[in-house]
């Protein structure tokens, strides 16, 4: 019947969030007639490119814009260019940093896996605080003339143990060093598209394949013109450290057609259906024993946006947490939470379709009514 039946591959229900390995979101149709349309012409790409790039960057109230293979992408890019700019030796170099401004400065708090996509450009991470807290010093110390650009990362890693933004980007505009933020998951709230590059940051990457429900391989870089420029010559098509990391022409006119959308929607309407989804669950699985489940908010990503946390005592509830996630994962259909710490899941209604919330509620309660004896 579908393609996935064909190949034996199981749809699924995601009840998790927007992960890659789940198949991030789904596209709007219009995104998918816009990419078909656009498949059926040949044009320069770089022509399309600038335009594509002219329109994101007028809707999202940005200097410059461009699309990339997914924020990771945009990292690397974003790199390449504040280490090599648009000297043609200097991109051929890469990613043999020597010579060239090879230091990048990030926050020991936010050292996650993404910061592989900055690393693999050859440059050298300064870090700077500790686990648990980072001084205005500890920036300042750390920039010097190899300085190439300090990263921020937005996300479950901000906010512990880092200086404030607003701080960070104080300082290095001070020294003339470019605050590039990693903001892949931070829509909603949809002006968080022109809100950190408005606070002074020179880069904002965000994912296309995430909330934007743009091609799962898209990014969307906005900020500075120059940078911005200096990415395109380190990107695909040109031969570049970027150019494996090719967006087709299908691609940029996709995640055009989803920003477009995205910035038309009724972001509060979304918020409180989700509202609304997440105290039925709340108030249908606090019936059963051994089940607590209250609103979570924001979510793991820092997102507006509620998620149902859901603690089991398998003692009471007759069936650990465990037992839950892979009753739910190996039923019909399957469903995927996200699991938290031991004892808790967190349900999630952020990327379910129509419909989709009472399918989960209903296996829920069969999975942990089973149980009872
Ligand atoms: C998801 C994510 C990325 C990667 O985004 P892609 O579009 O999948 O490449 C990078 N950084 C952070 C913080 C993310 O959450």
């Amino acid at each position: 019947m579908s393609i996935y039946d064909e190949l034996g591959v199981r749809p699924l229900i995601n009840a998790s969030a927007t992960l890659t390995r789940l198949g991030g979101s789904v596209m709007a149709p219009e995104v998918l007639e816009a990419m078909t349309e656009a498949s059926k012409h040949f044009i320069n790409l770089d022509e399309l490119q600038r335009a594509v790039g002219n329109k994101l960057a007028e809707l999202t109230h940005n200097e410059s814009a461009y699309v990339s293979t997914g924020a990771a992408a945009g990292l690397v890019l974003a790199t390449a260019a504040v280490v090599a700019g648009s000297d043609p030796q200097a991109i051929q170099q890469l990613p043999d940093c020597t010579g060239l401004k090879n230091e990048v400065i990030i926050h020991k708090s936010h050292r996650n896996g993404y910061d592989h996509a900055v690393r693999q450009v050859g440059v050298k991470i300064i870090e700077i605080g500790t686990e648990t807290e980072t001084k205005a010093e500890d920036l300042e110390k750390a920039i010097n003339d190899s300085t190439a650009a300090i990263f921020w990362f937005q996300g479950a890693m901000t906010g512990h143990a880092d200086l404030p933004l607003e701080k960070v980007i104080e300082i290095a505009n001070r020294a003339n060093v470019p605050v590039i933020v990693d903001a892949a998951a931070q829509v909603p709230p949809v002006e968080n598209l022109w809100k950190f590059t408005q606070m002074g940051a020179a880069l904002a990457i965000f994912s296309g394949g995430k909330d934007l429900h743009g091609p799962q391989t898209t990014g969307l870089v906005v900020g500075r013109k120059d940078l911005i420029d200096s990415m395109r010559v380190n990107g695909s098509p040109n031969h570049s450290i970027g150019r494996p990391m090719k967006v087709g022409k299908e691609e940029m006119v996709g995640l055009l057609t989803a920003v477009q959308l995205y910035i038309q929607r009724d972001h509060e309407a979304r918020a409180s259906q989700d509202e609304e989804v997440v105290s039925g669950w709340c108030g249908e699985l606090n019936r059963l024993p051994g089940v607590q489940a209250e609103r979570s908010f924001p979510n793991e990503a820092g997102q507006p946006l509620p998620r149902a946390k859901v603690v089991i005592d398998a003692a009471q509830a007759g069936m650990s947490r465990d037992e839950l996630v892979l009753a739910l994962r190996n039923g019909t259909p399957s469903i995927e939470v996200a699991s938290s710490g031991t004892d808790t899941i967190y349900v999630n209604p952020m990327t379910l379709a129509d419909g989709e919330d009472q399918i989960v509620l209903d296996r829920l309660l069969a999975i942990l009514s089973k149980q009872r004896v």
